[in-house]
Order: structure tokens, then C-alpha cells, then sequence
């Protein structure tokens, strides 16, 4: 008999299942995958280079309990990720800063100017409510085209006035010198990788994890307590009141007989091309190999839902099936498929933490 029924081995998945094994439940999470760690998961390919399956993942937070909690099962790589933009036939930092504008415009502006020749272009809106308004309202139109709109275009089939603002609004703009693209007070890498660090979480003799498995293939023949779904919350309801629109990715990974291709972790390409960007893993990892191996993306309807799409209708759906969840007993949602919200590493392993406490009614002192 388990106390509880784990449904996905993602962050969300595993988190929970090592604070519930640590205070003594018996725990099966049941993963349809042939491995651990969800989408974070990573693995040394043919050649020997570590990659992450399903696309680049860089670590960084600002909560010091999340990044406590994680550096129990590794040790960390520091890694200040930066991106560069292929725009006008030019390779620029994004987000938009002062190098940014100097490079396009062959200026040499000082950050107060910089700051002043934004404030010029932009176009104040108000309220800022889509995706557009946010980097129109910051930069102003042609910026807006140049940077965002194609882009946004490509990895969201919506224009960015059809999206809510918080999507966009990910990449701030920035009037100074700073070209990282996180700024978050913890950025690093799990230095042995993802997967490890998952194995080093699940090693727990309370834990079993039973993987190739769909959940419904074994939840009535298995005695549990509780549930905890990870998976998409409108499938576990068979979409009775519809689907869940989430958007998908084709990565295509490439091996170089060449020890570096590009000269930053990810390039990303707002206007042209299919793909959206090129991430180099060796940059992410540290790892020094003779090869170097790389991976495209190109956004996709069909395929694993790996991203929800934030905009008011799907919203509302979500919250139709939110509510159906809260009249079940003893089954519970969370992570970035089981509540449909564009949650980064950091803010699902919170979530599972906050949801740990409230299951098992932790009192903090
Ligand atoms: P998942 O990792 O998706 O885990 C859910 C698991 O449930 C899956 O393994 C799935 O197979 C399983 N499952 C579903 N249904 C069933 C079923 N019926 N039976 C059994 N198992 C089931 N975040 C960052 O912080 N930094 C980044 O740089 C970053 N980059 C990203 C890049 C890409 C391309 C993508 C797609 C995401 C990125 N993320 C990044 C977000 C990160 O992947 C998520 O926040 C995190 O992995 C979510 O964890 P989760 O456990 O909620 O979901
Ligand atoms: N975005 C853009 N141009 C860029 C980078 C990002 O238009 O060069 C927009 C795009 O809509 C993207 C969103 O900002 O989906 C969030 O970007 P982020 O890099 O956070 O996306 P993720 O890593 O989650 O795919």
C-alpha cells in the first residue's frame, strides 16, 4: 500500500515525492517515459556530449529556499547565460540593452541615453494588457518588429497582440550594459547534469518509480492513498469540456566535427528561418570535447505539450477543469501541465515544496 500515487517524474513529480518519503509516506510515481526528470531531463549522447532532450535548460532563481532545498542532491556549475539575436544581418544581445542599441544603430551612447533615446521610441500604452503592448510600451514599434514580433510569431503561431503580457514581458529591456540574460541571484547548473540530480533526489528507500507506465494502466490495480497529477490537467479529465491548447517543439540536434559553432550558449533568430533559435550545449554544460554538439527548435501545434499558452480564453478553460479538480477527493494538481501556467524550474520546484507543506500540513517555526 502506497500513502500516495505520484503521476510524472518532472521537477513537479519528484520534488514532492522526496518530501513526502523524507517524512516517512511511501511513495510510487508512475512516469509514461523511459526516464526520470521530465523535460528537464539529460543525457550523454553518441558522441559522448551531454545534451538536454528537450531543449536547453538553464538554471536560476531568486528563492534562496528553492536553491537550498536543490543543492541537497548536487553540487552546481556557476553559469551566467547570455543570448545574442540575429537581427539585420548582425549578432546583438538580447534582451535589449545599451550594447544592443550602440551595435544596431552604430551608436556610442552612454546607458542615460540609451535610456532616453528608448523613452523617445517608445509608445506608451495603457493599460498594458498583451503581449505587444509590452514591448511597444518599453522600445517602441521598429525594435518591437525587429526583436520580438517574429519571433513570437513563430513559437506561438499568435501574433504578440493576441497573447497576454506576461509572455513577453519575460524579457525585460534593459538601458545599461548588463547582457546576461537571467538576473536572478542564483544562476548555475547542476554540475553532474539534471538526471543526476534526480537520480541523487529519488534514492530514497520510500520511493518506487515505475517508469514506461501511463497511470491509468496500473491506478486501480495499485493501492494508494493520495494522488498527485503532473501530467496535463485536461487529460486526466478526458478534455470533457475540450482541449487545453499547448504549444510543441521539434528539436533537431546536430553533432559538429568541430570543437565550438556559434560564440554564445543560444542565438536566437527573430526573422528568419523556421526555427526560433540554436542553443550549443558545451556552453550550459562546461564540458570540453573535441566535438560540439548543437540543437534547433521549431515550434510545433502537435506533439508533447510542453508549453500552455497564455492568453484569457484558455485561461477561463483551465479554470472550468480547476474546479472540476476541486471536487475530488484526495487528487491534487501542480506543475506546469497539472495547473497550465508557464512556470520556469525554479517556480514548479516551489510549487511543490508549497504544496508538500500543505498536504502533510507542515507548521513552520
Ligand atoms: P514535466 O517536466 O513536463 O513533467 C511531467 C511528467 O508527467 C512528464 O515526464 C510526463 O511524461 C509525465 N506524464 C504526463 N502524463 C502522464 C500519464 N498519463 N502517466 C504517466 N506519466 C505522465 N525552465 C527553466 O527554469 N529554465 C529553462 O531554461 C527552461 N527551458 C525550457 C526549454 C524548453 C524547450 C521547455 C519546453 C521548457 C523549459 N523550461 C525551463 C521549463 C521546465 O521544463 C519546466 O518548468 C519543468 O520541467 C516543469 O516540470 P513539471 O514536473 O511540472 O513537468
Ligand atoms: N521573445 C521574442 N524574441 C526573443 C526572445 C523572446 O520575441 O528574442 C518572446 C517570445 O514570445 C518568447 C517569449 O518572449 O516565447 C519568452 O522568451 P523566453 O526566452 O523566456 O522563452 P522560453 O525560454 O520559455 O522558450
Amino acid at each position: 500500500m502506497f500513502d500516495y500515487l505520484i503521476v510524472g517524474c518532472g521537477f513537479a513529480g519528484a520534488v514532492l515525492a522526496e518530501r513526502l518519503a523524507n517524512s516517512g509516506k511511501r511513495v510510487l510515481i508512475v512516469e509514461k517515459r523511459d526516464h526520470i526528470a521530465g523535460n528537464a531531463y539529460d543525457h550523454y549522447n553518441e558522441d559522448g556530449i551531454l545534451v538536454h532532450k528537450y531543449g536547453p535548460h538553464i538554471f536560476h532563481t531568486n528563492s534562496k529556499e528553492v536553491f537550498n532545498y536543490l543543492s541537497r542532491f548536487t553540487e552546481w556549475r556557476s553559469y551566467r547565460h547570455r543570448v545574442l539575436a540575429s537581427v539585420d544581418g548582425q549578432l546583438v544581445p538580447i534582451p535589449i540593452n545599451a550594447t544592443t542599441i550602440n551595435k544596431l544603430y552604430g551608436l556610442n551612447l552612454s546607458s542615460d541615453e540609451v535610456c532616453g533615446f528608448l523613452a523617445n521610441r517608445a509608445e506608451k500604452r495603457s493599460p498594458v494588457l498583451t503581449s505587444e503592448d509590452v514591448v511597444v510600451n518599453a522600445v517602441g514599434r521598429e525594435l518591437y518588429e525587429k526583436f520580438f514580433r517574429g519571433y513570437t510569431r513563430k513559437q506561438w503561431e499568435l501574433d504578440p497582440s493576441e497573447l497576454d503580457a506576461s509572455v513577453t514581458a519575460r524579457v525585460p529591456t534593459r538601458s545599461n550594459f548588463d547582457d546576461r540574460y537571467f538576473t536572478d541571484t542564483y544562476q548555475a547548473m547542476p554540475l553532474h547534469g539534471y538526471t543526476e540530480m534526480f537520480r541523487k533526489m529519488l534514492s530514497h528507500p520510500n520511493i518506487s518509480v515505475m517508469l514506461k507506465t501511463d497511470y491509468r494502466d496500473i491506478v486501480e490495480i495499485i493501492p494508494h492513498g493520495k494522488l498527485v497529477f503532473t501530467g496535463p490537467i485536461d487529460s486526466y479529465f478526458d478534455y470533457c469540456y475540450g482541449k487545453l491548447p499547448y504549444r510543441s517543439i521539434d528539436f533537431k540536434f546536430e553533432t559538429l566535427n568541430r570543437e565550438n559553432f556559434q560564440e554564445t550558449g543560444t542565438v536566437n533568430y527573430p526573422n528568419d528561418n523556421l526555427y526560433t533559435r540554436i542553443t550549443e550545449f558545451k556552453y550550459l554544460t562546461g564540458q570540453e570535447h573535441s566535438k560540439t554538439s548543437i540543437v534547433y527548435e521549431y515550434p510545433t501545434a502537435e506533439g508533447d505539450p510542453y508549453y500552455p499558452i497564455p492568453r484569457r480564453e484558455n485561461q477561463e478553460l483551465y479554470n472550468r477543469y480547476k474546479k472540476l479538480a476541486e471536487t475530488l477527493d484526495d487528487v491534487y494538481f501542480t506543475g506546469r501541465l497539472g495547473t497550465y501556467k508557464y512556470y520556469n524550474m525554479d517556480q514548479v520546484v516551489a510549487q511543490s515544496l508549497a504544496l508538500f507543506k500543505k498536504l502533510e500540513a507542515v507548521v513552520e517555526y
